[in-house]
């Protein structure tokens, strides 16, 4: 099963891609998180993307297309994987699929996930984030059990900095001008899906399990 998730931040994409590789086992490719491991590492990537996502700003294709290339290879993702952030350019999306024709990779699903932006603001504003498991949570909308700590592992929950209210800004205009591009480049595709977001959690995640099970791959 091959999945590439789409939508603008804070739409909900991470939650969802959690849902949908634990239901079909397959891994959750993240490249904001992959991102924000090389940063915390301060890997040679880390060092390179830091200042680009410090300021909401894309990190250049190269550096992408190369960490994605790197990854879809590795063992866990041979029976498949789910793409959440990943392509946000259309650069990305030509490098993606020349990558899936090397590999014979085909597509099951593109999910797009739309929600208003009174909605997507409220829960970027509210979103934190396990500092150890990378658990997704939100202050009202998927409170933890205990303040400010992950149900699952106990670490810390955070507050990402570019959930903060001036990079926010400034990441729905990159998705304004180049991401959102993408919708018109897959939206003909038979595989291309439009999920309504503006539900919780658990609806989305039953509207995309419908839109799987029609593409073939209920699991
Ligand atoms: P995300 O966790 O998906 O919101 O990504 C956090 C940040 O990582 C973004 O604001 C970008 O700076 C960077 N990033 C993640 N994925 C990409 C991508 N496909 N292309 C360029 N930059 C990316």
């Amino acid at each position: 099963m091959h999945i590439i998730l789409l939508g603008a931040p804070g739409v909900g994409k991470g939650t969802v891609a959690k849902m949908i590789a634990e239901k079909f086992d397959i891994p959750h490719l993240s490249t904001g998180d992959i991102l924000r491991d090389n940063v915390n590492k301060k890997t040679y990537v880390g060092n390179q993307a830091k200042e680009y996502m410090d300021n909401g700003k894309l990190v250049p294709d190269d550096i992408m297309i190369q960490m994605v290339k790197g990854r879809v290879l590795e063992e866990d993702c041979k029976t498949g994987f789910i793409l959440d952030g990943f392509p946000r350019t259309i650069r990305q999306a030509e490098a993606l699929k020349l990558i899936f024709d090397e590999l014979n990779i085909v597509v099951d699903a593109i999910l797009n996930l739309k929600a208003s932006q009174e909605i997507i603001i409220e829960r970027l504003s509210g979103r934190r984030t396990c500092k150890n498991c990378g658990a997704i949570y939100h202050i009202k909308n998927i409170p933890p059990k205990v303040e400010d700590k992950c149900d699952k592992c106990a670490d810390r929950l955070y507050q990402r900095d570019d959930d903060k209210k001036d990079i926010v800004k400034e990441r729905l205009m990159v998705y304004k001008t180049q991401t959102k591009k993408l919708i018109s480049y897959y939206e003909k595709q038979d595989s291309f899906y439009e999920i309504n977001a503006n539900k919780k959690a658990d609806e989305m995640f039953a509207e995309v399990c419908k839109d799987l099970g029609k593409a073939g791959k209920s699991g």
